[in-house]
């Protein structure tokens, strides 16, 4: 049987990019496999971030997760944070991850690269070694991400590999799985670069309320020319409303291109709004039913409960393994 394990980082507000790129096709995998979806905690220490503001983050990525229709009876759901083995076994697997291919993870190059080096947490810099342990405690065989995160299952794979080539197979190999459309939803104001939650210039966020998607997808950086086709390199701003379309409505580009034949930028950003209220406005009636229900520390200790159990099987293997004393 399949185990899918997916995170996401209380680093700041849920984007569009989140919801398509991930939240949104978590559901689809607990009914037919082992469905395993965090919130990573400590992951969001990396980079500097208020207590308050990370407590309301994860708070609300949890709440997330279930109105996207995340089952706790089907989907194991936790804080990284509440299971002690994410840490342990990320200590234990830094020793096989070299310097030189930590230094090539795009995401810590883009992430440090405007800061100063006396300022660049260690964090930063080793988080895909705390992302393969996430990986691996639960032998998890598929990763649903966006296009950003694949080369991180890229380096646990190989983490894996290395591994059990020293001691045997001990570890699972997981498999990246990113969506067709909508694995890489770029930003409104700059549709060059990725549309992130901790750089809040051009998102759309889960909370934004219908008056504020409209103006934003409204005002969206487009081009000088007319008609609504898919050129991502000479038109990203509408190949990226393009690509939000087709996501939402499950269609492809090319559906997208022949619906809007003859339709001008401002018909066709209507449209786009349309779907983005639409799809959002269910979604964030549940989010605040199950604010108000208070159910939500009920799951996250369940869930966490769940998690230590099968974690710890896999720390012990880990252990026994790579030689640590097993006192009996
Ligand atoms: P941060 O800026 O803190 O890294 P983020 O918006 O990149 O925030 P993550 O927590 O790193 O979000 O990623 C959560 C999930 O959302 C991952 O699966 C990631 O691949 C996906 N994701 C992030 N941004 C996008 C995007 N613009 N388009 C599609 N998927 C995305
Ligand atoms: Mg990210």
């Amino acid at each position: 049987m399949e185990t899918t394990l997916s995170a996401i980082k209380p680093t700041g507000q849920l984007t569009l990019g989140n919801y398509l790129g991930a939240l949104r096709n978590f559901p689809k995998f607990q009914d037919e496999s082992k469905n395993i979806i965090f919130i990573a905690d400590l992951h969001a220490l990396t980079l500097p971030i208020a207590p308050e503001v990370l407590r309301e983050n994860t708070r609300d990525v949890a709440a997330f997760y279930l109105a996207a229709g995340l089952d706790p009876k089907k989907t194991i759901i936790f804080l990284q944070s509440m299971v002690h083995q994410h840490s342990e076994l990320s200590t234990i697997i830094g020793n096989y991850a070299y310097m030189g291919e930590m230094s090539r993870m795009t995401q810590f190059k883009e992430k440090s690269s405007h800061l100063n080096e006396k300022s660049i947490g260690l964090g930063i810099f080793t988080y895909p070694v705390l992302m393969a342990a996430d990986i691996v405690l639960y032998n998890a065989t598929k990763v649903p991400v966006g296009e950003d995160q694949k080369q991180h299952v890229e380096l646990c794979r190989n983490l894996v590999t290395r591994f059990n080539h020293l001691y045997g197979d001990i570890l699972t190999l997981p498999e990246p799985v990113i969506p067709t459309v909508g694995a890489r939803i770029m930003s409104l104001s700059d549709p060059t670069k990725k549309m992130s939650k901790s750089d809040p210039k051009g998102d759309i966020f889960l909370k934004d309320d219908e008056k504020t998607i409209r103006k934003k997808i409204m005002s969206a950086v487009t081009d000088m020319e007319t008609s609504v086709h898919y050129d991502k390199v000479n038109k990203p701003g509408i190949s990226n409303l393009m690509t939000i379309y087709a996501s939402i409505k499950n269609i492809t580009i090319e559906d997208v291109e022949k619906e809007f034949v003859g339709s001008n930028y401002g018909t066709f950003k209507r449209a786009v709004a349309d779907a983005i209220v639409a799809e959002l406005t269910p979604f964030q009636n549940r989010y605040r039913e199950i604010i108000a229900s208070g159910e939500l520390d009920r799951v996250l200790k369940e869930g966490a409960e769940q998690a230590s159990q099968i974690a710890e099987v896999t720390l012990e293997k880990v252990k026994k393994a790579i030689g640590l004393y097993q006192v009996k």
